[in-house]
């Protein structure tokens, strides 16, 4: 009802554990099983609301322990606001501590879901209602050449028609896999890698004239550390350049676009403080020309469904990297948000994100 009260009553959050299929290597660590926690916000109208925190700790210094810590902080300090008030929650948030974007990201996806359900709105629709369906790339992790070539032949015939190939280890290596990668997929593909921080600028250079037409994009060539050395690559490589670890927020998005260096952003949620953030950093984005992409960290369909709805809601918004949730048994208390056929991801028109979430 308009101008009905609302104040949240309770937030809890539940550490939960997922166990990979198979272990994940990137450029600078090995992944095989992992903990992200799960947001419930509960108001006093019954409406309720999830979210989830999932840190990464070489990329923004937040673990499961830093972030539960803070979601009881959190907690305490935003019972009895009005959730649907998503600046002022995030206001109160970022009066209490820099960072700790993934608790802030927790409660914002939660806020969010509880603001759609009041509405009668499924996000996409909140958000900016540009579409109701993403197209999803399906990330190969560092493996020998012959298995990344043979898992992205098995996600090219279940319908993935983007790969995004993580390098950066050896260099021969990286270009055998991507040569096997493309005579396995066809010419069709588009293939874009991500070096995780791991090239100098020389290294980019050349590698990426190595890898030629078969891949589309770079993502984060140079370490985080060396952003004021972007443009210089972007000179020097033919293809797009996409940062990631450069950029966290809005502001970080305003120095590297300010200076030319990039041509694409990868926002991530549990970076950018929730859906909140990345509105902020895709208007930056668009302003300046640049699309975006949404990527995720080990995500539940909790996160992956939020991300989803911007990418659906936001026409600025022209890749995803969505496919976290396939990589582990998804559990059995968590459901909706999507239906999918190969990358192609549809959005229920259920209000909010539109999970079923038994927690
Ligand atoms: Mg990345």
């Amino acid at each position: 009802m308009r101008g009905e009260k609302m104040r949240i009553t309770k937030i809890e959050s539940f550490k939960q554990a997922v166990t990979l299929h198979h272990p994940f290597k990137i450029a600078f660590a090995t992944i095989d099983e992992l903990q992200t926690i799960i947001v419930k916000v509960t108001t006093d109208t019954g409406w309720v609301g999830y979210g989830e925190a999932s840190p990464f700790e070489p990329v923004t210094g937040e673990s499961i322990e830093t972030e539960m810590v803070m979601l009881t902080t959190f907690a305490e300090q935003l019972v009895g606001m009005d959730p649907r008030l998503i600046e002022q929650i995030h206001s109160a948030l970022d009066a209490t501590t820099v960072g700790h974007t993934a608790a802030k990201a927790g409660i914002d996806i939660a806020c969010y879901d509880i603001l759609g359900q009041a509405a009668g709105l499924p996000l996409y629709q909140l958000l900016g209602g540009n579409s109701n369906q993403i197209v999803s790339d399906f990330t190969i992790g560092i493996d020998d050449p012959a298995a990344m070539a043979e898992e992205a032949q098995a996600r090219v015939a279940a319908g993935f028609t983007e790969l995004k190939v993580k390098v950066g280890g050896d260099d021969q290596q990286d270009l055998a896999a991507v040569r096997a990668i493309r005579a396995a997929v066809g010419p069709t593909v588009d293939i874009r890698i991500d070096a995780n921080q791991a090239w100098t600028p020389k290294q980019a250079k050349r590698m990426m004239r190595a890898f030629g037409d078969d891949v589309s994009a770079v993502e984060q060539p140079l370490p985080a550390a060396q952003t004021h050395q972007l443009p210089l690559v972007r000179e020097l490589v033919d293809q797009p350049v996409m940062v990631d670890e450069s950029v966290h927020d809005a502001h970080d998005a305003f120095h590297v676009l300010a200076t030319g260096g990039a041509d694409i952003v990868n926002i991530k949620l549990q970076k950018a403080s929730g859906l909140w953030g990345a509105s902020q950093i895709n208007a930056v984005a668009e302003a300046a020309g640049i699309p975006v992409m949404l990527g995720c960290m080990v995500e539940t369909r909790i996160g992956i469904t939020a991300a989803v709805h911007f990418v659906a809601a936001h026409r600025n918004a022209q890749y995803a990297d969505l496919d976290a949730f396939m990589d582990f048994a998804e559990p059995e208390w968590l459901s909706g948000g999507f239906t999918q056929e190969g990358g192609v991801y549809t959005l229920t028109d259920a209000p909010g994100l539109g999970i079923q979430c038994d927690l």
